[in-house]
């Protein structure tokens, strides 16, 4: 108490509004300090140097801390007072020495100021973090500060002064704005008039694979952003400039990444303006846009590939639009039908006027109003389809749907079908030959039947005088009408050969006549072939006997029974018999065998004769061919045998066929079914 009260009595000799001037806070605390309690001493001891910058200190608007002294002794004005927060340094700071105030922070500021008061120079610090405790907590906060050296009156480095601006706020705000900048997927850079990129964003930094120092500084077009690019640094060049200008520029450049991956980019470069409206930087802002460009070139191909799929397809499409059904898309074939091409946008009626009484705008009308679909077969369709020609004939198979919108109504009309004009005329004339062959048959078979009708009655009125002819031969060779000479005995035989020939040769024509008519009966029993076969061979033997001939019957299996009419199988096996004896000369040989499958029996009659050349072999089963006439008169034949055989084997379900070698022999084969059918 003492000592205060020594000070303050001797401080009076002191002007203190003068060493401390102003009104602040601050000033009047220093004039009621009581300074001869700290190492500085009275303040009139005070040296005029630190006066004076006490003065300044005091008096100034911007922050400012002294340290005085190898104690540096602390004195700070109104503006700094703020920055202590609410840590109760204020005021008991005042006059403190520095080391006991800023104890937690003394290894950060502790070297600064010791080497400002030893060597006497200057630092600076921008933005640097000096956490300090205030508030209740230890505080990040940011300072820019100078110290600098105040010398004392002899010269020597008396104190420490700092001037300083917390920066704080800045600093966090910068930050804020980083992590926006850095958070986003865009490529941002910030670049100065000139292009040289100042700033790059985290993004475009891992895109390129470089560090923030390998390309900030360097200019843009240089960057290795387009350093694989051929072509881009002069595009990006002229819209710096552009941009530079002060003209928003925006382009899409392709771009090779660093690993060789070919990306598209939308880049936008935009100036950025101070208050008097001057261009200062340009933000370049990159878009990847190589996946949608992607999309909408899959979408482009994927267009392009349906629509040339319906263009060219082969059946015929066409939507139809609005209520006047207004053609809107048309294919070729749809053009094709139609025969013309100048129909898009027009209303149907209008495209097409001649189909205006078909039905067709009727159909449309409907299906439009309905939403059911139509589907029309062959539909007769009278086409204009060349100014100058007729109307033509067309015929199409068609399906008229409704097309309906998302909203559910119906909007318009998708017509498909295919002009089918060729099938329907080429139907038309088969239908037409058939018909006309139909006619044609059945003429043919009239005219045949009259033929055999005319045959059968023929034959039976030219029997009559035969038998006539045969009963008076008769009666005149028993000399029932006188005595006969040997002469006239021989003539007598002559005309009964003849009778009995052409008698033979009626019985024949008459037989196949009843045949050709269908007027034959079968009569269906059962037949044991073993028995046939012996009757058979039992009525030609003589004849082949007489001519030196071997008939052999082979042993039919046994048990083999046939529905068939044995009569008739009879005289087909007489007749293959007569014709083997007929044409085999004597010494040979002929063989009846008899065979069986599942369904059929096969009797083959097989000579060693004369045989039938290849190209008769069809031939013989015609009526009236022989193959040598010379030698059928001789043999007594008609040329009927083989075509009534094979007519009765046919007609009894069976058929006749025969393979023979020109002077070795025939095989004449009957097969008949095992059941009647
Ligand atoms: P034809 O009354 O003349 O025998 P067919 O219809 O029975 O009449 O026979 C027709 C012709 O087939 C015969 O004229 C003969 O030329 C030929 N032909 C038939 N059978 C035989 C056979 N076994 N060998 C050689 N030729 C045959």
């Amino acid at each position: 108490m003492e000592g205060i009260g020594h000070a303050l009595d001797d401080d009076r000799s002191v002007n203190l509004a003068s060493v401390f001037p102003g009104n602040g806070e601050m000033a009047a605390r220093c004039r009621a300090f009581d300074w001869a309690s700290t190492p500085l001493g009275r303040v009139s001891s005070w040296p005029q140097s630190l006066r004076t910058t006490v003065g300044i200190v005091l008096a100034c608007r911007n922050p400012m801390f002294l340290w005085w002294g190898p104690e540096l002794i602390q004195i700070y004005n109104d503006a700094y007072r703020p920055s202590f927060g609410r840590s109760g340094r204020h005021p008991i700071a005042l006059g403190m020495p520095g080391r006991e105030c800023w104890t937690e922070i003394w290894p950060i500021i502790g070297p600064q100021i010791e080497q400002v008061m030893t060597t006497g120079e200057s630092t600076w610090h921008e933005d640097q973090l000096v956490p300090i405790e205030r508030n209740g907590r230890l505080e990040d906060v940011w300072w820019t500060y100078s110290y600098s050296p105040v010398f004392d009156d002899d010269g020597r480095i008396g104190g420490t002064l700092v001037v300083c601006q917390e920066t704080t706020q800045r600093v966090l705000a910068e930050g804020r704005l980083r992590a926006i900048y850095d958070g986003t997927f865009e490529y941002i850079g910030l670049l100065s008039l000139d292009g040289t990129l100042l700033e790059a964003n985290r993004a475009s930094l891992e895109f390129i694979g470089k560090s923030r120092d390998a390309v900030i500084g360097v200019p843009f077009w240089e960057s290795p952003w387009f350093a694989f690019t051929s072509g881009a640094p002069q595009a990006v060049r002229a819209g710096i400039a552009r941009a530079a200008a002060g003209e928003f520029v925006r382009y899409e450049s392709p771009i090779t990444r660093h690993n060789g991956e070919q990306r598209t980019f939308d880049i936008s470069l935009h100036p950025i303006r101070n208050e008097r409206g001057e261009t200062v930087f340009i933000v370049a802002e990159g878009r990847d846009i190589s996946e949608r460009q992607r999309l909408l070139n899959a979408l482009h191909v994927e267009r392009a590939r349906l629509a040339e799929v319906f263009r060219l397809a082969p059946s015929f499409l066409a939507v139809l639009r609005g209520p006047n059904h207004a053609f809107e898309l048309v294919n070729e074939a749809y053009y094709s039908v139609i025969g013309r091409r100048d129909i898009v946008g027009k209303p149907v009626i209008e495209a097409l006027p001649e189909v205006r009484q078909q039905g067709f705008v009727e159909i449309l009308d409907r299906v439009l109003a309905t939403g059911e679909p139509f589907v029309g077969r062959e539909q007769r369709l009278i086409l204009q389809r060349t100014p100058d020609a007729p109307p033509e004939e067309r015929y199409v198979d068609f399906v008229y749907q409704p097309l309906t919108e998302a909203d559910g109504t119906r909007s318009g009309i998708v017509a498909h079908g295919s002009d089918v004009t060729e099938q329907v005329l080429a139907r038309r004339d088969i239908e037409r030959l058939l018909i006309e062959s139909e006619e044609a048959r059945a003429e043919a078979e009239s005219a045949n039947r009259v033929k055999s009708e005319f045959l059968a009655i023929m034959s039976h009125e030219l029997r009559t005088p035969l038998n006539a002819i045969g009963g008076y031969a008769d009666l005149i060779e028993m000399g029932i009408r006188g005595p006969v000479t040997a002469e006239q005995r021989d003539d007598l035989h002559r005309i009964q050969m003849s009778q009995r020939h052409l008698l033979g040769l009626i019985n024949e024509v008459l037989n196949y006549a009843k045949l050709e008519t269908g007027t034959v009966e079968f009569d269906v029993t059962e037949v044991h072939m073993r028995e046939v076969l012996a009757a058979a061979e039992s009525l030609v033997a003589p004849q082949a006997k007489a001519k030196g001939l071997t008939l052999a019957v082979g042993d039919c299996p046994p048990n083999i029974v046939v529905h068939t009419d044995s009569e008739k199988l009879r005289q087909i096996l007489v007749n293959l018999l007569s014709n083997a004896i007929k044409f085999t000369d004597k010494g040979g040989r002929i063989d009846m065998t008899c065979l069986a499958d599942a369904k059929c029996v096969y009797v083959r009659v097989a000579d060693t004769g004369i045989g039938i050349p290849a190209d008769k072999l069809d031939a013989i089963f015609d009526p009236f061919v022989q193959v040598r006439p010379e030698l059928t008169r001789r043999h007594d034949g008609t040329g009927l045998g083989l075509a009534i055989s094979r007519d009765l084997a046919r007609g009894m379900g069976g058929d006749l066929t025969v393979v023979s070698t020109l002077g070795r022999g025939s095989h004449f084969t009957l097969s008949l079914p095992l059941y009647a059918q």
